[in-house]
């Protein structure tokens, strides 16, 4: 046997021997060998190996967990189809109509892409959860079929490597784990770690290592200071040493853990021959050993879901460590580690699918959950979602615009995933592009999403309103850490000897100030004297805002929304492409000033002398003079901004040149070039506004026309 594989069938045959003794299954395990060599003969895995090396791995893994004959002869054959070019009416003539559909039910699984779009990945997975509700036993060998593809998953490049290890993750571990099948479950989770996240998985691998020595050290004292124990009160067991899962470790560091506090490091598992024993046992410990309180679980009453069984509790121990200590006995060991296939011994009620399927179905609440949702399923994206979401663990995987994995808790938003690729990305957060698209700060991510997140170093930091949606501790911690740092009572503290001494030293007094505060709390957009204080302590407003906020007249206020949104569109539109000509390629176009079009206009062109194309609108009367060397226009598609003129009518007395430019700047829109005529009878404000379209310039004309005073608002045609 070689380090990932079994090369031979009598190594196979060893191993099942020691639990199958029936004479007729052991033929048919042999048979079903024959078949496959047969039809693998010639072909080569990517690693080098004989193909048969899979298939025999395959039930080799299976014998692990004490598969019955069936499962076995079903994953021997399990390829035949596929990659031998097995007749199936073959495989039904020689193994049976069972065998045939389990081996078709393998096919099936095995034939899925999971490198497909979001639509095929879920159709997969639908596959894998009706597979899994119509007969146990396909998924069973599909978890073993990719236990030995993972093993060998060194061939395949590191695209792949990681499709395989997230798939893994994300629908057969959790499978296994609902089906008990700890071993297995195990072994996919390192494997999936180690190639989705190779830094952190050896991290942990050498960290584990560095302190490999002493703990076991610290172990074996406790296990022969246990065993003492448990031998004075005559109760038989037996006491190993357990070493925590990497996978877990890694999920607990995840979950913002430090490795020094993972006390359950320090692990061992005790063996006894009878239920009352455990309840002994524990007793016993307890009575030497002070148990940490509200570690101690019953899962031997209250069996997890998955119908694992131990009584858990935590100590400490010799030296004053915690240990871990796991009570159960070698039945309840068995289910722990082997799930449900310890629950079909073929001698129960034969290798029959009906039998086992319903068997599986009383035993475990999961099945039944399935059927139900699979009964209630209006599509097969919904089913698989709810399945996920109710039934396997909350967990969702997106990708970074690199295509690294970033594992989230389902319902997590962007500023979940900005904290998780670092702490400095998620504090200066200012947008997220979800697919390409720009989202709000607080949409559910969902899987399979590439999330690319905006950035600004001039951010002034977190908000507290993300706190509200943010589905992460790790982001919440971030978030409440970037805000204590300087803690609100000292900011309020802070802002008010700041403003105090800057009222001092410009002469004004407090009740000037106060007088003003109304008007400054606007200005400001704050609510209260004590959010000045704060704002001001914590250096997100200046004392120069506050003052402005207060005794500045309205019109600088004006006039720095006026700076803003001379500001807004000024890149200059390149008038070439966004036109085509009739007849010409490449020709010099511009846009008429008279009308100044925009798209969503009725344009015609108008050949010049010299320069080109000169584009008007089709109702500018400057047009009708040139009838002569007009030709045809038309618009492309294209995201430029473009200048053109209205002009607005008011009454007189009423100031609308403010709320116009407060609209603009709200709406993204560039305000140029104002002229504001007055005369007794009202006045008209003429403005170069810069839109994008037809369609933008009108929504702006609407708005304009609920400003109070206005009268009218047309395009300007000089
Ligand atoms: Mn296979």
């Amino acid at each position: 046997m070689s380090k990932y594989s079994c090369e031979s069938f009598e190594k196979l045959e060893e191993k099942v021997k020691t639990y199958i003794s029936d004479f007729e299954d052991l033929k048919l395990i042999e048979t079903s060998y024959k078949y496959a060599y047969d039809k693998h003969f010639g072909s080569k895995r990517l690693t080098g190996e004989d193909y048969i090396t899979h298939p025999l791995s395959v039930a080799y893994i299976l014998t692990g967990i004490n598969a019955d004959a069936s499962t076995l002869v079903g994953a021997l054959l399990h390829d035949t189809i596929e990659y031998g070019n097995a007749d199936p009416e073959e495989i039904k003539k020689i193994f049976g109509e069972d065998i045939l559909s389990l081996v078709l039910g393998i096919t099936k699984i095995n034939r899925l892409n999971f490198s497909g779009d979001s639509e095929s990945v879920i159709n997969n997975q639908r596959k894998i959860l009706v597979g899994l509700s119509e007969d146990v036993r396909v998924i069973i060998i599909k978890l073993a079929d990719r236990l030995h593809n993972m093993k060998t998953l060194f061939v395949l490049n590191e695209k792949k490597q990681k499709e395989t290890a997230k798939e893994t993750l994300d629908i057969l571990t959790p499978i296994a784990h609902r089906l008990g099948m700890n071993s297995i479950k195990t072994e996919l989770e390192e494997l999936s770690l180690r190639y989705l996240k190779p830094d952190e998985y050896y991290d942990i691998v050498e960290r584990l290592n560095a302190t490999k020595a002493e703990r076991d050290a610290s172990v074996a004292k406790m296990i022969e200071s246990v065993s003492d124990l448990l031998n004075k009160h005559d109760i038989k067991h037996e006491i190993k040493g357990r070493s925590k899962s990497i996978y877990s470790i890694y999920k607990k560091l995840d979950k913002g853990k430090r490795f020094s506090d993972i006390y359950d490091l320090l692990a061992l598992r005790v063996f006894v021959n009878t239920e009352p024993e455990c309840y002994q046992a524990l007793g016993i410990i307890h009575s030497k050993f002070k148990p940490k309180p509200n570690r101690f679980k019953d899962y031997i009453a209250m069996p997890k879901t998955n119908m694992y069984q131990s009584l858990h509790t935590t100590v400490f121990g010799v030296d004053g460590q915690l240990y871990e200590i796991q009570i159960r006995t070698y039945e309840m060991d068995k289910v722990a580690e082997n799930g449900i296939a310890s629950h079909w011994s073929y001698k129960e009620h034969g290798s029959n699918k009906a039998a086992i399927q319903s068997d599986m179905e009383q035993k475990l609440q999961f099945f039944k959950s399935i059927m139900e949702l699979k009964q209630n399923e209006d599509n097969p994206e919904e089913f698989v979602k709810s399945v996920k979401e109710e039934l396997l663990k909350n967990t969702i995987y997106v990708f970074t615009p690199k295509g690294d994995v970033i594992e989230l808790p389902n319902g997590a938003t962007p500023i979940d995933f900005a904290y998780k690729v670092h702490t400095k990305v998620g504090d200066q957060t200012t947008g997220a592009l979800v697919n390409s698209a720009m989202v709000p700060l607080d949409h559910e991510l969902k899987d399979n999403d590439v999330v690319k997140i905006i950035t600004s170093s001039s951010s002034t930091g977190p908000k507290r309103e993300w706190l509200k949606f943010v589905k992460t501790n790790q982001a919440k911690t971030k978030i409440k850490n970037f805000f204590s740092k300087a803690s609100l009572d000292e900011n309020i503290k802070k802002g008010e000897e700041l403003l105090t001494k800057e009222l001092k030293r410009q002469k004004i007094t407090f009740n000037e100030f106060e007088e003003n505060l109304d008007k400054t709390l606007t200005n400001l957009k704050l609510g209260s004297l004590n959010e000045i204080y704060s704002n001001l302590g914590s250096g997100k407003i200046n004392l120069e805002n506050v003052i402005d906020a207060a005794f500045k007249p309205e019109k600088d206020k004006e006039e720095k929304m006026m700076e803003k949104v001379q500001k807004l569109g000024t890149k200059e539109a390149d008038k070439d492409h966004i036109i085509s000509v009739a007849g010409f390629d490449d020709i010099k176009v511009n846009l008429a000033s008279c009308c100044n079009p925009i798209p969503g206009d009725r344009i015609i062109g108008y050949i010049t002398k010299g320069s080109g194309i000169s584009v008007h609108r089709m109702i500018c009367p400057n047009v009708a003079k040139l009838n002569e060397r007009l030709i045809d226009v038309t618009w492309n598609e294209n995201k430029e901004k473009f200048l053109t003129t209205i002009v607005v009518y008011a009454s007189v007395g009423n100031d609308v040149l403010v709320p116009i430019i407060s609209k603009a700047a709200s709406n993204d829109i560039g305000i140029r070039n104002v002229v504001n005529n007055k005369n007794a009878d009202g006045q008209a404000v003429e403005l170069g506004v810069i839109v994008k379209n037809k369609e933008e310039l009108f929504k702006f004309i609407n708005n304009i026309k609920n400003i109070t005073g206005v009268k009218e608002v047309e395009r300007l045609i000089k």
